[in-house]
This record gives structure tokens, C-alpha cells and sequence, in this order.
């Protein structure tokens, strides 16, 4: 366990965990939405189409949680709202230096699926990034399948570096670096590229935290594991035990723990330059 209790900033966390699911009526307002969400996992960007086909199981499997379970800051939205609050700290920083302003995201933390400003949030596609409410989406019983299904570790070092990889898009939101890519016409490569960044951004974070002494000796490692097991090889070698390349849309485990640890290793942006 690292020591978060040495960050004092906090990030802005809305917890709708305990609500029900607003499925139902959106659906013709989705419809007409056209926007893009960056997630943790392959398969990003993924388009709301395929976010609609997934809402019908979804649906069936909506548990029976109240606002009463998650009465009070539970351990994990302590935990997000920390992390959350560091990732601000730094990249505050880093944007002031180049005399910009950086405009602090949303977390919402949520189970199951939950209305977002690109349509709909689900569990399925895992966390999440969505450009137009500048607003990370986290059902964090996903952290219990990075482990079953993806055979990572774990471990909460593992679980801060998605979060600062979905800030990570925030950043190249804010920079401008999305609408380039969707303006090149959003291919896979770029895409890879993208998510690489967003990789070695986290990495810069992970450097930040680990100079105020946060991480304990070899901890960086789980987050390590965790890119490692995501990378796009990883999953479609076990998914579909062959391998496309030119179908990745996030990079080979290799490149994701090139980039996270070249960010980690340099704690410089400018070493992030994945489109060069
Ligand atoms: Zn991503």
C-alpha cells in the first residue's frame, strides 16, 4: 500500500454509485449523439453505436444497490479523490509553466452505467474518458476483473495509474491533441499513438508522486503489470489466440510499459511526443 495520506490535494469526485441506472428514457437522446469516449482497455475510441448494442445486457444485470450503500466517502472514493487531486497538482503546474490554465476534470464514479456528455457510461468499456463533459467515468469493480480476466496483479499503485492514464486524455484534450487526431480521421495507428501518450503521461504523474515519497520500495512495479497486461497483444492472444496488429487501437504490452516507464523515468511531457 503506498502512502497516499501524503497527497493533501483532492480532485472532484461525484459518487452516483447507489443510483439506478437512467437507461431507460435517454435512449432517443443517445441516438443522435455522435461522440467518441477514450477507455482504459482496447477497443477505443469506441463510438456510442457499440456502447447501445451492450446496453441491453447491461440492463439485466443491474444490481440492487441504494444511495444508502455508498452513504459517507467510502475507502475507494477517498482513495480516487486523492489521486485525482495529485494528478491536478502536477499537470496545474506543468500547464502554468507554459502559461496556460488547466481546467480541472470530473470523476464519476458509478455501477453499471450512468448518463455521461457522450451519451452513455457503462461498465463494459471500462474507465473512461469523455471529451465533451471533460468527466472520467470508473465503475471500480473493474479493478476486480483487471485481475480475474487480465491477470494483472493488481494493487492500488495499478489502480492511480488508470486513473492518471484517463487524465492523461484529459491533458491531450485540453492541449488540442484530440480534435487533431479526430480531424486526421481517428485510424487505428493514431489511435495507438494516443494511447501511448496517455500512457506516458501517467507515467510523468507516477514520477511526481513518487518524489513526494508516496510509493514504497518496488510498487511502481504494479503499475507496471497493469500496463503489461492490457496491452492489445495480451488481450487478443488470450482472447483470440491470434494476433492483428493493424487491428490495436492502444499499443503491445511492450510499447505500453516503453511509454508509461520513458513518462516515469523522465517526469518531462516533452518526452511523450508518441507522433513524432
Ligand atoms: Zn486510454
Amino acid at each position: 500500500m503506498a502512502y497516499w495520506d501524503k497527497l493533501t490535494g483532492r480532485g472532484n469526485v461525484e459518487d452516483r454509485r447507489g443510483q439506478a441506472a437512467a437507461i431507460g428514457g435517454g435512449l432517443g437522446a443517445i441516438g443522435i449523439v455522435v461522440t467518441l469516449i477514450y477507455s482504459f482497455l482496447s477497443g477505443a475510441p469506441i463510438d456510442v453505436a457499440q456502447i447501445l448494442s451492450q446496453l441491453q445486457a447491461t440492463q439485466s444485470t443491474q444490481q440492487n444497490l441504494t444511495n444508502k450503500d455508498f452513504e459517507g466517502a467510502d475507502n475507494y472514493e477517498v482513495f480516487a479523490s486523492t489521486v485525482l487531486g495529485s494528478t491536478t497538482d502536477l499537470w496545474k503546474n506543468i500547464f502554468l509553466q507554459n502559461s496556460m490554465t488547466y481546467p480541472e476534470p470530473r470523476l464519476v464514479l458509478f455501477r453499471v452505467a450512468t448518463t455521461s456528455g457522450c451519451g452513455m457510461a457503462t461498465s463494459d468499456v471500462g474507465p473512461h474518458y469523455c471529451p465533451s463533459d471533460q468527466t472520467i467515468y470508473i465503475d471500480e469493480t473493474f479493478f476486480v476483473e483487471l485481475q480475474q480476466r487480465f491477470k494483472a496483479k493488481g494493487g492500488d499503485v495499478a489502480e492511480a495509474y488508470v486513473i492518471a492514464h484517463e487524465v492523461g486524455h484529459h491533458v491531450q484534450n485540453e492541449l488540442g491533441i484530440m480534435d487533431q487526431i479526430q480531424q486526421q480521421g481517428n485510424s487505428n495507428e493514431l489511435s495507438v499513438k494516443l494511447e501511448l501518450q496517455a500512457d506516458c503521461f501517467a507515467g510523468i504523474w507516477a514520477n511526481s508522486v513518487n518524489e513526494l515519497g508516496v510509493f514504497q520500495s518496488g510498487e511502481i512495479n504494479e503499475a507496471i503489470d497493469a500496463a503489461s497486461a492490457v496491452g492489445d497483444d495480451r488481450i487478443q492472444q488470450s482472447t483470440q489466440g491470434q494476433l492483428s496488429p493493424e487491428t490495436w487501437t492502444h499499443g503491445s504490452s511492450q510499447q505500453r510499459v516503453e511509454w508509461f516507464t520513458k513518462g516515469f523515468d523522465s517526469g518531462d511531457p516533452q518526452t511523450c511526443n508518441t507522433f513524432s
